[in-house]
């Protein structure tokens, strides 16, 4: 039987012996016995991955997870197939290690499904400028990518990500419903960017993840925030818990794209204070911007642009306190 391409050949050497191989088949299948053209062509199919796993050298990325993520970095912002990292990797398991990339080395590759998942959401709550976004980021609509396709979101990796797995498996095994490993996983994570893979993993791939994450927000009013609800400077599928506390039950239940309109009109600062992120600092109580409903959601006010105003933690608190409104 033909050796195995040592790892120092280079691709041309791998492809003559290819040739040679399929060029010595034809007198197989002159012969009769199934079986040993199978066992004959074996080799084919060997030296075949060993030349895809060639054509990175080995001096760029030394194993197959190397080089599959050496191809996505070439390659950013692309819809990629599977088959392309197949060809890459040279071997049977690319798809474990595309998945070990994205959720154990905080890779933030996206697979179809998850774009699918955040996709459906924003449809299913009609939030345009969501599904837009994705749309122009990606150059094509993300509902049409398939589940093996994927896409290196940010050229840079996230080196927490390898911390997170730890608890992230933890929280993954519990016996909670999504949206509860979902709090307790953000609660354990404030502040960091979780991307929507690490959610769906820790869903068990269950794709109500996406939905369980808004209401958690407008719901259950958690901080937690995306590019398309206020947090523009963030990537597209980057999920961060702002803070650890739940905003006021009466200023819950507020849609995205209200949520959006509101900060914008208020140009992201506190209508008290004139705080913004950009002010954020370790002894500061100033942390974060929530929406506050000038007449009380209880007493009938409503969830509209002309009733909310954008304030500041410490601010929101002391209205609160005061009781007052103005
Ligand atoms: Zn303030
Ligand atoms: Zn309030």
């Amino acid at each position: 039987m033909a050796r195995r391409s040592r790892p120092n050949d280079d691709p041309e050497t791998i492809r003559k012996a290819l040739v040679d191989l399929l060029t010595n088949f034809a007198a197989e299948l002159e012969r009769s016995d199934l079986r040993s053209k199978v066992i004959v062509l074996i080799p084919a199919f060997h030296k075949l991955r060993d030349l895809g796993g060639s054509l990175i050298p080995k001096a760029e990325a030394s194993s197959a997870r190397d080089r599959i993520i050496e191809y996505f970095r070439r390659y950013p912002k692309i819809v990629i197939d599977g088959d392309e990292l197949m060809v890459v990797a040279g071997i049977d398991a690319w798809s474990r290690r595309v998945r070990e990339l994205r959720v154990q080395f905080g890779w933030s590759i996206y697979s179809g499904v998850t774009f699918r998942d955040i996709a459906e959401d924003a449809n299913a709550v009609k939030n345009a400028e969501e599904a837009a976004s994705l749309q122009n980021l990606l150059g094509i609509q993300p509902a049409s990518i398939k589940p093996e396709q994927y896409v290196l979101m940010r050229s840079e990796q996230d080196r927490q990500a390898a911390h997170r797995w730890n608890v992230l498996n933890e929280a993954r095994r519990k016996k909670a419903s999504v949206s509860d490993k979902i709090i307790e996983y953000f609660r354990k994570n404030v502040g960091a960017e979780i991307t929507g893979e690490e959610l769906r993993y820790l869903a068990q791939d269950k794709k109500e993840w996406a939905r369980r994450v808004r209401e958690l927000r407008t719901e259950y009013g958690w901080p937690i925030v995306t590019k398309n609800s206020g947090r523009d400077d963030l990537a597209i599928g980057v999920y961060v818990l702002e803070e650890d506390r739940q905003t006021y039950e009466h200023d819950r239940r507020i849609p995205d794209p209200v949520r959006v309109a509101v900060l914008q009109r208020d140009h992201f600062r506190c209508v008290r204070c004139g705080w913004n992120r950009s002010m954020l600092s370790p002894d500061d109580p100033r942390k974060m911007l929530e929406l506050h409903h000038l007449l009380h959601h209880k007493d009938k006010g409503e969830n509209t642009v002309e009733n909310l105003i954008t304030i500041c933690n410490v601010h929101h608190d002391e209205v609160h306190r005061r009781k007052s409104i103005k």
